[in-house]
């Protein structure tokens, strides 16, 4: 193990009603000087034009560019941009695909990154990993963490609901991957840091406590949400990895994305993973159900658009994806029947 340990955190996270506004701020604050903003389609009308007003009401000059794919060669195009005009700093103003693309893309081109999301529906907002097309796997690879998050609850409580349920199903899923990272530690020899365990156990339980405020659309519900994203984010930093924030739950949805791509959102799929993967570790895995049941997030295959025959495909295949994760997968290693079985009693077919 090493004795170095190197942790990268962000510098000035923000969350809370209307602090898009502060972006110019916080930018020359920094001391930062040339933006590029990356934001989506239909992100841009929603905070992304909004963002570079703010920028040019400050005397800046930041250049925008639509990310119009989540893959390796948009990644590229950006940074090419970034290079080209001198950006110091990429802004990812959008979803959880234009923040991935626009971290990569800053990494690449050496340029500081701040993640400005749109939408609450997964941890990456505020982590040091991302996932794009093209990558050759369907996990994410590691990049540079933002300089700054800034997470404006006023503009993700008017995002589709479906997207906020989705980010409580990925923060939820903590209460496996923590599990997971703990087994392969006792049974081979990985590190494990307690810190970085603690930090995403308890979001995980915060999100389960606060389900009803966050069912019921309450700005507190959505400001723990967006904490608890950020929290998760930093505990990889620390980690040093994806391990306390994706385990046995996220291999089931990255086995879904590879047989029934585009089904489903991350969140919903790692919530239903969740379920399962809760029960072979012997966790409350009824109590995890009912608080995603309770927020609105899938808790069945078909909820999730997808056939009980495809959500057992992926139980099974789940435990080869991603061969050096040790999880319980591995330890329980399920076949068509034991995971049909396992399924049919969370009552999820
Ligand atoms: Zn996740």
């Amino acid at each position: 193990m090493n004795s170095v340990h190197r942790i990268d955190l962000p510098r000035v996270v923000l969350v809370g009603w209307g602090v898009l506004g502060s972006l110019g701020e916080v930018f020359l604050e920094l001391g930062l000087k040339r933006p590029l903003i990356v934001t989506g389609h239909k992100t841009i009308d929603i905070a992304g034009s909004q963002a570079e007003e703010y920028m040019r009401d400050l005397g800046l000059k930041p250049e925008l560019e639509l990310c119009t794919e989540a893959d390796l060669e948009t990644v590229k195009r950006i940074s090419e941009k970034a290079e080209s005009i001198e950006a110091d700093t990429v802004i990812g103003v959008g979803g959880g695909r234009t923040i991935d693309v626009a971290k990569l893309s800053a990494g690449k081109s050496g340029a500081f990154f701040i993640s400005v999301p749109t939408t609450a529906s997964h941890d990456g907002i505020a982590s040091n990993l991302a996932s794009v097309k093209g990558l050759g796997r369907p996990y994410s690879m590691k990049a540079n963490p933002p300089i700054a998050v800034l997470a404006d609850s006023q503009i993700i409580s008017e995002s589709p609901f479906r997207f906020t349920a989705s980010g409580c199903g990925d923060v939820i899923s903590k209460a496996v991957s923590v599990r997971d990272w703990r087994l392969a530690h006792e049974e081979k020899n990985d590190y494990y840091g307690e810190y970085a365990g603690s930090l995403a156990l308890m979001g995980s339980s915060l999100i389960m406590r606060n389900a009803e405020k966050i069912r019921d659309r309450i700005e507190e519900g959505y400001r723990t949400l967006l904490e608890a994203l950020v929290s998760c984010g930093v505990s990889m930093s620390i980690a040093g990895s994806s391990r306390p924030c994706s385990g046995s739950a996220h291999l089931v949805s990255h086995a879904l994305d590879t047989i029934a791509p585009g089904a489903a959102l991350h969140g919903e799929q790692c919530g239903v993973g969740t379920i399962m993967m809760a029960k072979l570790h012997g966790l409350d895995w009824e109590k995890i159900r009912d608080s995603l049941k309770t927020i609105g997030a899938p808790t069945t295959a078909e909820e999730l658009g997808i056939d009980g025959g495809i959500l057992v495909e992926a139980l099974v295949k789940a435990g080869s994806i991603r061969p050096e994760r040790y999880t319980i997968l591995n330890k329980v290693n399920l076949t068509l029947t034991s995971a049909r079985k396992l399924a049919e009693n969370c009552g999820l077919i």
